[in-house]
């Protein structure tokens, strides 16, 4: 059984046995919408940087997955 904090804000709960928290399921669905586009974000950014070593950075995985570089 999992002990809950009373009075925690943020809906989680802590397993007092391994310390780690769980989120609650709108958490989950959150962070899994916020995570690919940070990471596509970043990916673009990269990709259609002038600077050249950010280019090159994102320009293998872009061409990895099937996207258009240059
Ligand atoms: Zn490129």
């Amino acid at each position: 059984m999992i002990p809950r904090t009373e009075g925690a804000v943020m809906n989680t709960t802590t397993n007092m046995a391994t310390g780690l928290q769980s989120l609650s399921i709108a958490q989950r669905l959150i962070a899994s919408v916020l995570a690919p586009m940070l990471g596509l974000t970043l990916l673009i950014d990269a990709g259609f940087s002038s600077d050249y070593r950010l280019h090159n950075g994102a320009h293998d995985t872009r061409r990895a997955m099937g996207l258009l570089c240059h």
